[in-house]
C-alpha cells in the first residue's frame, strides 16, 4: 500500500496502480483520450499530464505508478498550461466542424475543447487533407482527419478481439489508421472500436448521421441475441429503435458486445411484419384478411376463442411450447396455465449453432434464456416429454391441440407439414414468421424492447429487460409502464415516445388473460408481481427482487446442472 495525496485528497492505496488509476477509483478527473481501463498503456495523447511533487517535469497520469508519499496535483497553473497545449496542437489538423461530425454531443474532443482549450487558434496554414469516407469494414467508416491517433481501436482488435487488423501508416502529421494489405476490420466484434474511438473518426455504417444523441432517449437492458446476455443501451427517437450500444458489467460482459447482437436483435422491433393486433382465422374471403386467411379482431374476442377452444379438448390432446426467447415470467406464468389445464406434453427448442462460440462472448446458444425455462419452467415437476415426441402425436392424431409462445417452430419445413395436422394451434408472436401463417389464432405479444422483464444467462445471472419503446397496450397504462416512467433507468423522456404502435400486450399478460378467461383467478397486475411470485416459490430465485436484480443482475442461488432438454435444433 501507498499514502499518496491528490488534489489535497490523502489516499491509502494499492501502490501497483497508476495515478489516473487511483484517481478515477476516488472521484477525481483526469482527462484521458488513448488510455483505457482495459487495454495497455500507449501514452501517446498526453492529456492526462500531472504535476507530481519533487518530479522535474509533468509526468502522464496512465503511465505512472504510484508511490508512498508521492503528492499529485492535477489542475496546477503548470498543468492546465500543458492541457491547453495538447489541445491546440491537436486541433491543429482536427477539422473543425463539429455541428456536422455523427461524433457531436458524445465526443471527448469537443468535450476537452470546451473545458481545457483556450477556444481560439493561433494556426493560420491549410490543414493537412486526409481521406473522409474510408469502409474500413462492413461495418466501421473511418474518416481519417478526424483520428488523433490514439490507438485504442488498434490495441482492442491486438488485445482484446485477437485480430489484428489495424494499423498505422506514414509519419508525423501525415500518419494514417488503415487496416492491413489485404485486411478488412470484420472481426465479430468490429464495432467496440466506435464505442472506443475518443472522436468522431470511427462511425457505424448502420447508424451514421441517422439522430443526434440528445434527440434519443436510452434504456439499460440486455442484449437477447444469445445465452451471454450482454448488457446494453437501446438508443431510441420516436419509437423507433435507432442503435444498440454496450454497457459496463464485469460479470458478464465488460466494456464489450459482439457486432452481431448490436446489429441484428432490434430491427425487427419496428419492422413492417410486426403483427399489430391479435388475429384469428376465418373462413371466406373476407376485406381484412391477411395472405394466410388471418383477420384481425379485439382482445377480449381472441382470448375468448383461446379459451374456448382449450376448453373443448383433453388434457392429453394438448401440448405446449415454452420459449428460451421469453422472459423468465412468461415462461413461469406459460407452465402455471399448462398446470392448471392438466397438460403433461410440454417442452420448448434449443437454438443452437454449433461452433459458433468463443472465449470473448459469442455463445453457441443464440437464445437469451435457456437456463431460465428450465429454472421456471420445465422443472422437475414438470416431465417435459420432449419435442420430438409432441410432434410423433400430433401425427399420430393423439395431440390436436397446441400452444406455443413465442418462438418459430414452422420455421422448419418439416414441422410445419406436422402443424398443418393440429385441430386448433394458438401462437403468440410479435412479427410474422411460418409459425404465424399456420396458426388459428395469433395474440401479438410484445418484443423485449417493449417490456419489462428478466432473462437469465448461461452463467445463472438474472438480468432485467427494460421496454425502451411503447404499444399502444403500455399506452393504456396496463403494463406497468408508469413505473418505468419513475424508474430512473428505464426509457422515461415522454417527448420521444410519439411514433406508430401496434396492439401488442407482453406474453404474461396474454397468458394472465387466458388464464382468467378459463375461470383462473390470477392477480398479477405488473411483471413484478409475477417475478415476485416466482422468488416466493421458486428455490433458486429466492431473496430476489426487481430492486435488487438492478442495474447488473444476480446469481441464481442454486447452481443447477444444465442438463440435455428436449432437443430440436
Ligand atoms: S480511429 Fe479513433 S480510436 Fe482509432 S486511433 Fe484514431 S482516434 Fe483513436
Ligand atoms: S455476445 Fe451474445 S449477448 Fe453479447 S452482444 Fe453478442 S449476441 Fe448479444
Amino acid at each position: 500500500m501507498a499514502k499518496i495525496t491528490i488534489d489535497g485528497k490523502q489516499l491509502e492505496v494499492d501502490n501497483k496502480l497508476t495515478i489516473i488509476q487511483v484517481a478515477l477509483e476516488h472521484g477525481i478527473a483526469i482527462p484521458h483520450f488513448c488510455w483505457h481501463p482495459r487495454l495497455s498503456v500507449a501514452g501517446n495523447c498526453r492529456i492526462c499530464l500531472v504535476e507530481v511533487e519533487k518530479f522535474p517535469k509533468l509526468v502522464i497520469a496512465c503511465a505512472t505508478q504510484v508511490t508512498d508519499g508521492m503528492v499529485v496535483k492535477t489542475n496546477s497553473p503548470k498543468v492546465v498550461n500543458a492541457r491547453e497545449a495538447v489541445m491546440e496542437f491537436l486541433l491543429i489538423n482536427h477539422p473543425l466542424d463539429c455541428p456536422i461530425c455523427d461524433e457531436a454531443g458524445e465526443c471527448k474532443l469537443q468535450d476537452y475543447a470546451y473545458k481545457f482549450s483556450e477556444g481560439v487558434s493561433r494556426f493560420d496554414f491549410e490543414k493537412v487533407r486526409k481521406p473522409k469516407r474510408v469502409e474500413l469494414g462492413p461495418n466501421v467508416m473511418l474518416d481519417v482527419e478526424r483520428c488523433i491517433m490514439c490507438s485504442r481501436c488498434v490495441r482492442f482488435c491486438d488485445e482484446i478481439a485477437k485480430k489484428p487488423q489495424l494499423v498505422f501508416i506514414q509519419r508525423a502529421d501525415h500518419v494514417e489508421l488503415t487496416t492491413f494489405p489485404g485486411e478488412n476490420l470484420d472481426h465479430p466484434y468490429s464495432m467496440n472500436t466506435i464505442d472506443l474511438c475518443p472522436v468522431g473518426a470511427l462511425t457505424s455504417r448502420d447508424f451514421r448521421f441517422k439522430a443526434r444523441v440528445w434527440e434519443m432517449s436510452s434504456t439499460d437492458t440486455v442484449c437477447p441475441g444469445c445465452a451471454r446476455g450482454c448488457n446494453m443501451k437501446m438508443w431510441v427517437r420516436n419509437n423507433e429503435v435507432l442503435r444498440l450500444t454496450p454497457r459496463y458489467n464485469p460479470e458478464v460482459n465488460d466494456y464489450w458486445m459482439c457486432d452481431y447482437g448490436r446489429l441484428n436483435t432490434f430491427k425487427y422491433v419496428n419492422a413492417e411484419n410486426r403483427i399489430k393486433a391479435p388475429l384469428i382465422r376465418k373462413e371466406g374471403v373476407l376485406a381484412n384478411q391477411t395472405d394466410s386467411g388471418l383477420v384481425e379482431v379485439g382482445w377480449d374476442e381472441a382470448i375468448a376463442k383461446v379459451a374456448s377452444e382449450l376448453k373443448s379438448f383433453d388434457e392429453d390432446e394438448i401440448a405446449g411450447l415454452c420459449s428460451a426467447f421469453a422472459t423468465n415470467e412468461d415462461n413461469y406464468l406459460f407452465v402455471k396455465l399448462m398446470n392448471m389445464l392438466g397438460v403433461k406434453n410440454i417442452a420448448f427448442l434449443q437454438h443452437l449453432i454449433e461452433g459458433d462460440e468463443d472465449d470473448i462472448l459469442i455463445r453457441a446458444d443464440k437464445t437469451p434464456n435457456n437456463r431460465g425455462v428450465r429454472e421456471v419452467g420445465l422443472t422437475s415437476s414438470i416431465n417435459g416429454s420432449g419435442w420430438e415426441i409432441i410432434l410423433r402425436r400430433i401425427d399420430e392424431g393423439t395431440i390436436k391441440a397446441l400452444y406455443v409462445i413465442d418462438d418459430d417452430p414452422g420455421a422448419d419445413p418439416r414441422v410445419a407439414e406436422t402443424l398443418a395436422r393440429l385441430d386448433f394451434f394458438v401462437v403468440h408472436a410479435s412479427n410474422e414468421n411460418d409459425t404465424t401463417k399456420l396458426a388459428d389464432v395469433v395474440l401479438s405479444s410484445s418484443t423485449y424492447a417493449e417490456k419489462h422483464g428478466t432473462f437469465t444467462n448461461f452463467q445463472g445471472r438474472v438480468q432485467r429487460i427494460r421496454p425502451a419503446v411503447t404499444t399502444a397496450e403500455q399506452d393504456r397504462a396496463l403494463d406497468g409502464f408508469a413505473m418505468s416512467r419513475l424508474d430512473k433507468f428505464g426509457a422515461h423522456n415522454d417527448r420521444w415516445m410519439q411514433g406508430p404502435k401496434c396492439d401488442a400486450r407482453p406474453t404474461w399478460r396474454i397468458l394472465t388473460c387466458v388464464a382468467n378467461a378459463l375461470g383462473a383467478k390470477w392477480k398479477h397486475n405488473t411483471v413484478e408481481d409475477v417475478f415476485n411470485e416466482i422468488a416466493a416459490t421458486t428455490e433458486s430465485f429466492k431473496g430476489m427482487s426487481y430492486m435488487k436484480l438492478g442495474l447488473r443482475g444476480m446469481l441464481l442461488k442454486t447452481k443447477v446442472e444444465v442438463v440435455a432438454a428436449p432437443i430440436h435444433a
